[in-house]
C-alpha cells in the first residue's frame, strides 16, 4: 500500500507541533520542532492563513499524519466513520486507534507508528493466536495482539521492547511485559484517546 516516504519531521514543522513520528528522536533535543519552530519551505517564515477553511483543512492534515495515512486511506475512515452510529468524529478516532499498527504502537511493542507498520508487516505479531501481518486491521474488544514466539529472539524486537517497556500503556489497553502481549480492554472512548486534533473540524471539512 503507498506510504509517504519524505522527510518526516517535515510533517510536524508543518503542523507546528511534535507529531511523535520518528520513535526515539522524539524525545530528545535532536527533534527539529524545537530547533526550527517554523513551518519547512520558502514561506514557512510568513503569515500564517486563519482562514476557517485553513484551520479545518491543516487539523485533517495534522491527523492523517499522526497516524501514517494519505488522503485516500483517511478518507475512508472519514466515510466509515460517518456510516457507522453515534458520533462521527468520535467514531473517526476511534477507528484510527483500533488500527494493528497504532495499537502495536500504542502497547509499547514499536517506537512509532511507522516502525509498527514495519514490524507488523514482516510478520511479527499475531491477533488471537493467528499471525497478521495487516497494519490496517481493525482490533476488536478482547482481542489479544501479541509479539509472535519466533520473533522474541530478533535481536531487533529485542531492543525495541527493551526501549519502550516503560511506555504508559492507554487505559483502553492492557500489556503484558512477561508474554510480551496486549489485550484491547475495550475500544477507547474518546477521553481515552490522547491524539491532538478536534475531530470536529475535520467533520466540518469533509462535509462541506
Ligand atoms: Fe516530529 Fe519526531 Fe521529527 Fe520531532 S523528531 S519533528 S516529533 S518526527
Amino acid at each position: 500500500m503507498a506510504r509517504y516516504t519524505g522527510p518526516v519531521c517535515r510533517l510536524c514543522r508543518r503542523e507546528g507541533e511534535k507529531l511523535f513520528l520518528k520513535g526515539e528522536r522524539c524525545y530528545s533535543d535532536k527533534c527539529s520542532v524545537g530547533r526550527r519552530s517554523y513551518a519547512p519551505g520558502q514561506h514557512g517564515q510568513g503569515r500564517k492563513k486563519n482562514s476557517e477553511y485553513a484551520t479545518q483543512f491543516r487539523m485533517k492534515q495534522k491527523a492523517k499524519r499522526y497516524y501514517g495515512l494519505l488522503e485516500n486511506q483517511f478518507h475512508m475512515y472519514f466515510l466509515e466513520a460517518e456510516r457507522r452510529q453515534g458520533v462521527t468524529g468520535e467514531n473517526l478516532l476511534r477507528l484510527l486507534e483500533s488500527r494493528l499498527d497504532n495499537v502495536v504502537y500504542r502497547l509499547g511493542f514499536a517506537s512509532s507508528r511507522k516502525e509498527a507498520r514495519q514490524l507488523v508487516l514482516h510478520n511479527h505479531f499475531t491477533v488471537n493466536g493467528k499471525k497478521v501481518n495487516i497494519p490496517s486491521y481493525l482490533v476488536k474488544e478482547g482481542d489479544t495482539v501479541a509479539v509472535r514466539s519466533s520473533s522474541l529472539d530478533s535481536e531487533k524486537i529485542k531492543a525495541v521492547l527493551e526501549a519502550n517497556a516503560s511506555r504508559p500503556t492507554p487505559n483502553w489497553l492492557s500489556r503484558d511485559n512477561d508474554t510480551k502481549s496486549g489485550k484491547v480492554l475495550n475500544l477507547p472512548a474518546r477521553e481515552d484517546i490522547d491524539t491532538p486534533v478536534e475531530e470536529s473540524l475535520i467533520v466540518e471539512l469533509y462535509s462541506k
